[in-house]
């Protein structure tokens, strides 16, 4: 179907260009290697690709800012395929984990005890144990943890290091989640944090220092300088009250990526500065401390696609419809079922057309049995057919870990790093 006839419907806004995947011979490159000739070697589709090059870019690019002064962490959450996660672990200063398999996948990839730390908030008494035995830090969220971990540390005879995660008396302004701030089940509220110090204080458990989480996916700057600057002041509040030195301070991150039509880059300029004057801060206030931030997507989310193929095509009552092999069940964000209030596009590209200029407007959806399977609603494309390969951008993060793989028992989804 042309544009022409389409003005019953309204014209959706268009994708900003994605730049960091080249087109070659009118094909999308992921690491060097045509989209086509890709998913050959793969040997299936559907299947996520991640970019090692552009995670290491991301990555090297905030070390290099924060001139060894602030440390830079990268919470597995976001994307713990161990592949990645290994070829992440000789490159930053800290894995932050929120399970036992994550802290697994940690461990496996080579990642120091000493730079790990596990936050959560509800952690069973067998993930404490396996922590406590690793020797990692652990991110306190209730008193009922502190006093656990206590009785695990006298039977393994082995102090447990601890933190304490604290739901701050602020929220994170334009946030995507909302984590801190206001009733939540995450960390301990601030005003309770004094007695939980003096909780782990009795205990005898090894205090080192303070973790806060303010929300995620945030594209503004300011927003996100704010919080770090409201979290360094209530954590050097409460050091007041803490039973040793604080030495390690964590402020979260939130840093976010564009996915949707009209959202622009972070940027991460003046947010850097900040951290570099809180650096110079800590080295006054708080001696022994290192200043840390965890990201997830920020470092990920930019470097990965997720490939799937058109099975079929129809028509529908004036609409096009793309159907693929694959769908929610692998990428429930870019079907819109992962905490968007109002579906909106990730970026799509029909990965093997790349620079074709016949376009049309269609609707992309995937092999399941409920309208909810969707990867694209009324989007300008080039003109597909069954055999070609719809490429979703933005996907390295918060993909196949984050999707219901077995919702209607199709086949799971491959993952490859190139
Ligand atoms: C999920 C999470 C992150 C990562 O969030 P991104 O938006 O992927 O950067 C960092 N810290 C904590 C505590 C989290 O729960």
């Amino acid at each position: 179907m042309s544009e022409h006839n389409q003005t019953s419907t309204p014209k959706r806004p268009i994708h900003a260009p994605q730049h960091q995947f080249p087109v070659q011979h009118g094909e999308l490159c992921i690491g060097d290697i045509t989209i086509t000739r890709l998913a050959q070697r793969v040997g299936q589709t559907p299947f996520y690709a991640y970019d090692r090059q552009l995670v290491t870019a991301s990555i090297q690019d905030l070390l290099l800012a924060f001139e060894g002064k602030v440390e830079l962490h990268y919470a597995v959450k976001a994307n713990p395929f161990p592949a990645l996660v290994s070829h992440i672990a000789p490159q930053i200063d800290g894995f932050d984990v929120a399970s036992a398999q994550e802290l697994k996948i940690a461990l496996d990839a080579g990642m120091p005890v000493t730079r790990i730390s596990f936050a959560g908030p509800g952690k069973r008494k067998e993930e404490l144990t396996q922590a406590v035995a690793a020797g990692i830090l652990l991110h306190i969220e209730s008193f009922r943890e502190a006093h656990l971990l206590a009785e695990i540390s006298n039977t393994l005879g082995l102090p447990a290091r601890v933190a304490v995660r604290v739901n701050p008396d602020f929220e994170l302004k334009s946030s995507g989640m909302k984590m801190g701030g206001g009733a939540k089940p995450f960390g301990v509220d601030a005003e309770q944090v004094p007695a939980l110090l003096e909780t782990i204080h009795t205990l005898g458990l090894e205090f080192e220092g303070f973790h806060l989480f303010a929300g995620s996916q945030n594209l503004r700057a300011e927003a996100i300088i704010e919080a770090q600057q409201l979290s360094y002041a209530l954590a050097l509040k409460l050091a007041a009250h803490a039973p040793r030195p604080v030495l390690s301070l964590n402020l979260g991150g939130g840093f976010g990526i564009p996915y949707f039509p009209g959202e622009t880059e972070l940027d991460t300029d003046p947010i850097i500065t900040n951290l570099l004057e809180l650096a110079e801060r800590t080295k006054q206030e708080l001696p022994q401390a290192r200043l840390a931030i965890e990201l997830g997507r920020y470092l990920v989310g930019e470097a990965g696609v997720y490939v799937c193929r058109v099975l079929d095509r129809k028509e529908s009552r004036g609409q096009v419809f793309l159907i693929t092999d694959g769908g929610m069940h692998h990428h429930l964000a870019a079907s819109g079922n992962l905490g968007q209030v109002i579906r909106k596009n990730y970026p799509v590209m029909i990965a093997n057309r790349a620079d074709a200029t016949d376009k049309e407007t269609v609707s992309i959806t995937g092999p399941l049995c409920t309208p909810l399977d969707i990867l694209a609603e009324r989007m300008e494309l080039p003109c597909a057919q069954p055999g070609d390969l719809i490429t979703v951008l933005q996907s390295g993060a918060y993909g196949a870990s984050a999707s219901p793989q077995d919702f209607l028992s199709h086949p799971h989804v491959v993952e490859v790093l190139v």
